[in-house]
């Protein structure tokens, strides 16, 4: 399977190559054992079963956390293809370069996600900054010709029960509560 890329503190200079997939998130929890960076907990609502007005119906966990879109996008870094997981913050600039006149369509440059945290308030801060506009090489543009976007589709694709069960058995936590 594609890896998911994880932001390293400090500049991070990526090639996107695809559009981004939109899923619905509980951002703030992980599956125990799972990296705290892709793979983050599904919400459950979409499996069905509730009404609008009252998600918890469909999503036990929607009763104590707040829910939330998150896109996943493939990407080139160094060669190699990953996929990257990113909340509004980062989907709301790379949406605005989108729609800039100059910029354009974002898989048209090289980008920077700058990523920092804040030990004080407990976020992250992310800018995202466009720098040159290239074509792909030929090694890139065989890495891009090869990504099969199966993969995103089957990682936003509603949770099933199966999910339900990883969830349940394996139980969640707040990597950032956690650390407190
Ligand atoms: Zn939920």
């Amino acid at each position: 399977m594609t890896p998911f890329y994880e932001l390293k503190p400090g500049a991070n200079y990526l090639r996107f190559i695809g559009l981004p997939w939109q899923y619905r998130a509980h951002s703030d929890l992980v599956i125990k054992g799972d990296p705290s960076y892709g793979q983050r907990v599904m919400c459950l609502a979409d499996m069905g079963d509730f009404v609008a007005e009252d998600r918890s119906n469909g999503c036990f966990l929607c009763r104590d956390n707040s829910s939330g879109s998150r896109w996943i996008l493939p990407l080139i870094k160094d060669d190699q293809v990953f996929l990257i997981d990113i909340g509004y913050g980062v989907f709301s600039q790379l949406r605005f370069l989108a729609r800039h006149m100059f910029w354009n369509d974002p898989t048209n440059y090289l980008i920077d996600i700058d990523f920092e945290f804040n030990y004080e308030t407990m976020k992250t801060i992310t800018r995202v900054t466009p720098c040159i506009i290239k074509p792909l090489s030929d090694e890139e543009m065989k890495l891009k010709t090869n990504f099969d976007e199966k993969i995103l589709s089957q990682l936003t694709e509603p949770p099933n029960q199966a999910y339900r069960d990883k969830l349940q058995d394996k139980g969640y936590h707040n990597p950032v509560k956690d650390v407190c």
